[in-house]
């Protein structure tokens, strides 16, 4: 599989992309070619929702189809061995790319999926699966497992589904007034009953990135186990899992330049190995008598059914496409992007959701390109309506975090959120049009 990014900027790690270099990515994507609304310019402010997709990404699943489709990992003709070859090569593109070994991504259908296999995995082990092994994922009634009040429901949802199936308790740690996490009562909210620690790594509303090493270090002091909700992270700045040091990780390929369909579990291997699986059935298996079945080592275990090969293929040329462009400078192109967009609270009645600036997390990169917002006097859906009208793609709602929005007594927001193809001309684009927002609807 080759794959093209079209820029490398020369010296990654001083630059953010330059507009000849962002001029060249943006001809990588079809889509952004295209006008919307009577024959406006897209400007599509919706990334962090699902990003748009390189022509070499939709090349490499076309090929996939033309030229190789067959399930993996079973058959002996040559279509099945190329299959899995290119199965395969993905899987290690995918882990090189955020720094883990091959065996420790497990492909699913997405962030949400993975999150649920370890949510999952602990209350089978507590119903007594998985052996001696799986101890380390039994959960007692009064144990705790600690989320914060920032997570995607994603992150959120199967831990509380958790404990209701185990008795277990949850705990938060609380989003201050400027929209990063309050590690005030740390110690006390991540102690020795605490099992598991799972948090975003940066936050799909407020882009705030999370301390991860703080939050690690409070995990490993008391013997939980950390999963990162990587799902905004991985597009955007450098993601070393091994460096992080956390157990688990969840991030999608269609946030990343790649596919819907397809995400990836990362798991520390010794983990992966002594867990449990959650969906069963073919592939994932060695013995299977009328009796019981033995299972397949990680990742397979973990992989039961025909696999969504082309997506993964796809998934794995969007790491190397973003790996090419190199991670520092889209990060650098993020932080542009992101001071540029927080302008708008600048702007009379705009009000921002989150971080404003970048001190505060305690992390090399402290906040990304996604800014969500509320304006007086306007519901956010209008503020939506007004900007489409304009072409300017922006998500209104609670974007699938409740709790934050109800921390900031709001019930919806409306979000601008950027990749590698967006310019600072259309950030522009969006202040400007925000500016004329409560004009139009006479709230001035
Ligand atoms: N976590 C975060 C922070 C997200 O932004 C999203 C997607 N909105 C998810 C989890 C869930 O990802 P998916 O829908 O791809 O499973």
């Amino acid at each position: 599989m080759t794959t093209t990014a079209t820029v490398r900027p020369d010296d990654a790690s001083a630059t953010a992309l330059s507009t000849t270099e962002l001029a060249a990515v943006r001809a990588d994507f079809p889509l952004l070619e295209r006008t919307v609304r009577g024959g406006k310019p897209l400007v599509y402010l919706d990334s962090a929702a699902t990003s748009q997709k390189p022509q070499v990404v939709l090349d490499a699943e076309v090929d996939f189809y033309e030229q190789r489709n067959a399930a993996v990992h079973r058959g002996a003709h040559q279509l099945a061995e190329e299959a899995t070859e290119a199965f395969e090569q993905a899987r290690a593109a995918v882990a090189a790319f955020v720094g883990a070994d091959e065996a420790e991504i497990v492909w699913q259908p997405g962030a949400t999926a993975a999150i649920n296999v370890v949510a999952y995995a602990f209350s089978n082990a507590t119903l007594g699966r998985g052996g001696d092994a799986a101890e380390r994922f039994r959960l007692a009634p009064g144990d705790e497992i600690v989320v914060t009040e920032a997570e995607h429901h994603a992150n959120l949802v199967p831990w509380q589904e958790l404990c209701a199936r185990t008795g277990a308790v949850l705990r938060w740690i609380p989003v201050s007034d400027d929209g990063r996490l309050d590690l005030t009562n740390l110690d006390a909210l991540v102690t020795e009953r605490t099992r598991v620690l799972a948090f975003g790594h940066v936050s799909n509303v407020t882009g705030a990135v999370a301390p991860v090493a703080t939050l690690v270090a409070a995990a490993r002091r008391v013997g939980a186990l950390t999963v990162l909700d990587a799902c905004q992270s991985v597009p955007n700045m450098p993601v070393d899992l091994h460096e992080l040091g956390v157990d688990f990780a969840a991030f999608s390929g269609h946030k990343m330049l790649g596919p819907t369909g397809v995400g990836a579990l990362y798991g520390r291997r010794e983990l992966l190995e002594a867990m449990p699986p959650t969906v069963t059935g073919g592939s994932m298996v060695e013995v299977v008598t009328m009796e019981s079945t033995t299972y397949a080592p990680p990742p397979q275990r973990f992989e039961a059914g025909t696999q969504m090969v082309a997506q993964a293929v796809g998934m794995g040329c969007a790491a190397q496409y973003l790996d090419e462009l190199g991670m520092e400078g889209v990060a650098r192109h993020e932080t542009e992007l992101a001071a540029e967009m927080l302008k708008i609270a600048d702007i009379p009645g705009v009000r921002v959701i989150g971080p404003l600036g970048a001190d505060g997390a305690g992390e090399e990169i402290s906040r990304l390109a996604v800014v969500s917002f509320v304006v007086d006097g306007v519901h956010a859906h209008d503020v939506g309506q007004v900007l489409d009208d304009k072409g300017i793609a922006v998500r209104v709602g609670h974007h699938c975090a409740q709790p934050l929005h109800r921390r900031f007594g709001v019930a919806a927001t409306a979000r601008a959120s950027a990749s590698v193809y967006t310019t600072v001309e259309e950030v522009v684009a969006f202040r400007e049009a925000l500016a004329g927002v409560r004009a139009f609807f006479g709230a001035e």
